[in-house]
């Protein structure tokens, strides 16, 4: 399993049903829908199909709305004009477009003469010479093509727009009636504009988590109350590299990845990851290298953006990025960074202690996985938080919170319902992961369960417990009681001169004779035929060997197979799962 998620921008290059499909097989596990482009319309649709196929498809895949936020663009244009150096450029608010006059959708009229206004995501540079009422008249620094709907950024100057613009407002609807998963907010500057964000889908009558996108200098001075305001959030290295010094973002994205870390909070790194692929069949060696250093980082997720939305070959890109993905989280470095940046558990937190512990238990027991009980998602979460080295099998009765927990790292969302005792929560989740592949019948799990729910038979609401996992492969009622592994002896005759030592002699319904052979190879009886005081029974007892009768095993278990023999419960297990210290 890769631990690293990706999220992937739809756009005009991947937003029908077969090429998400196709994505969703590729390794995404977000699909991320830009508001900055097309229409509200088209995005509620997008979002249906996004679901849709998420029904269809075994992994969990989720949505996620990106907000425009107060973000200037300039206007949308058929061709591309020129703006040459030295060019004089007057900036107005509205459709024009022409290398005289660039319609935005703001006024920018807060800027003042010697201000840096610039377009594209900084390829284009202009310094202002004169402000005029709602007109900006500026000089083009450096000059280039302009396309359409490009960004326009302005550092240092607040422009008094605020977080939630009237047009994001329609789209927080749109996510809130679609069910998106996630919404991103674009722009924001502290803890208070993200519970605005939070407050407008609350009052649209949504409860979306909110990812915060980084991309202004100030978003960066107050990312720790920016993080324990949101659910997530996203180093969006595109603006951020033009509201502050490129050469910042680097070390920026470090500090925001481990902050984000600390606090158990999912974080995406995102913008021209792979750009080179827009059009090209094979990414760069530095943007290979720039997706393994966010791994490395210790990221929850590498981001796509224009390489799916309109690139040439989305499905391709997917697979480009899971395979450098992959390579890393095999290595011995990886293994190394991920050992030595092990957070402490937040004070007075009965859920980070127990994750934490969890964590070294999974390592130092040599667990298949840790398998997270989780209702909202928090405990799963959290247990990500301290990266463990086994994959996390969440469990949830809640297809959302299945869906959301996609995004975080190394967790392996699985639905299960509810059961009405923690035996059974617990039973039921690891069912799931064996059912789920992650684990087998026999492997160590180290179960952690944060249910809010009241259940039967407990009053707490954390608890850690190492568990075998085991498959049920026939029941039936004890007869002597007694747990014990062996290999499968079909004996239809009674007669045991082949049976190996310690054999589970297993009879079918039609057995009605007497054991022939040394009975001392008898390690358990599992009995076809319903009763209790049969001869194989009186044997049993005699003997001190567990028997179940009343349980036929299926023919697909073979003869010699290990199985368990638990008679105290009635079943036969798959595979060896007697407790550890009690195995020969
Ligand atoms: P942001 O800075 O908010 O992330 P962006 O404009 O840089 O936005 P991305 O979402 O990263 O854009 O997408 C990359 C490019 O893909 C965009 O510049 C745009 O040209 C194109 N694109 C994305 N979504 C759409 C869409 N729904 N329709 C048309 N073009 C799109
Ligand atoms: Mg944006
Ligand atoms: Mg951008």
């Amino acid at each position: 399993m890769r631990r690293a998620k990706i999220v992937c921008t739809l756009g005009p290059a991947s937003d029908d049903r077969g090429t998400i499909r196709e994505l969703a097989d590729a390794g995404m596990a977000v699909a991320r829908l830009n508001a900055s482009h097309g229409t509200h319309a088209d995005r509620a649709e997008v979002i249906d199909r996004i679901h849709a196929v998420d029904a269809a498809v075994d992994d969990p895949l989720s949505s996620m709305l990106d907000l425009q936020g107060p973000e200037v663009r300039t206007a949308e244009i058929d061709d591309p004009i020129d703006l040459p150096t030295d060019a004089t450029v007057r900036f107005v608010e509205g459709d024009t477009a022409t290398p005289e006059e660039v319609g935005l959708s703001y006024a920018i009229s807060t800027v003042e003469p010697g201000d840096t206004v610039l377009l594209d995501d900084g390829r284009i540079e202009t310094r202002v010479e004169a402000v005029d009422g709602d007109v900006v008249t500026a000089r083009v620094v450096s000059g280039g093509e302009l396309g359409s709907r490009k960004g326009v950024n302005i550092p240092g100057v607040d422009l008094d727009l605020d977080v939630v613009t009237d047009r994001d407002r329609r789209d927080i609807e749109v996510a809130v009636e679609g069910d998106a998963d996630f919404v991103a907010a674009s722009f924001v500057r502290d803890a208070d504009d993200v519970y605005e964000v939070t407050d407008a889908i609350e009052n649209a009558g949504g409860d979306i988590p909110v990812v915060s996108k980084i991309e202004r200098a100030g978003a960066v001075d107050n990312i720790d109350e920016i993080v324990e305001a949101s659910y997530g959030v996203m180093v969006a290295r595109g603006d951020l590299g033009v509201e502050c010094p490129l050469e910042h973002v680097p070390m920026v994205q470090k500090r925001i990845i481990h902050s984000a870390q600390d606090a158990g909070v999912p974080v995406i790194t995102a913008t021209e990851m792979l750009d080179s692929m827009v059009h090209s069949r094979r990414p760069t060696r530095a943007e290979a290298s720039d997706v393994a250093n966010a791994v490395l980082d210790g990221t929850d997720a590498v981001m796509l953006s224009g390489e799916t939305a309109i690139g040439d070959h989305p499905v391709r890109v997917v697979e480009t990025m899971d395979r450098i993905v992959r390579e890393v989280e095999r290595s011995d470095e990886y293994a190394e960074t991920r050992e030595g940046r092990v957070p402490p558990a937040a004070e007075g937190s009965q859920t980070e202690a127990l994750a934490r512990a969890a964590r070294f238990l999974a390592r130092d027991l040599g667990a298949a996985a840790i398998v997270a009980v989780s209702e909202s998602g928090y405990t799963a979460r959290t247990t990500a938080k301290f990266r463990p080295g086994v994959p996390v099998v969440a469990t949830t009765p809640r297809d959302r919170v299945r869906r959301q927990l996609a995004l975080s790292w190394g967790v392996d969302p699985q639905y299960a319902a509810y059961r009405e005792d923690i035996e059974g929560m617990i039973d039921a989740a690891v069912d799931t992961a064996i059912e789920a592949g992650a684990v087998e019948s026999g492997d160590t799990v180290v179960v952690l369960s944060g249910m809010m729910t009241e259940l039967e038979g407990t009053n707490t609401t954390n608890m850690l417990k190492v568990h075998v996992a085991s498959e049920t492969v026939a029941t039936g009622r004890s007869v002597a009681r007694g747990r014990v592994a062996g290999p499968v002896f079909r004996c239809p005759d009674g007669d045991l001169s082949d049976a190996p030592d310690g054999a589970i002699v297993v009879l079918p319904a039609t057995f009605d004779g007497e054991f022939a052979g040394d009975t001392g190879r008898i390690g358990g009886i599992v009995d076809a035929r319903p009763g209790m005081t049969s001869y194989a029974a009186m044997v049993a007892r005699e003997r001190g060997v567990p028997m179940i009768s009343g349980a036929p095993l299926p023919d697909d278990v073979a003869d010699g197979a290990t199985v368990t023999l638990h008679a105290d419960r009635g079943i036969v297990y798959e595979g060896d799962v007697t407790p550890r210290e009690h195995q020969r």
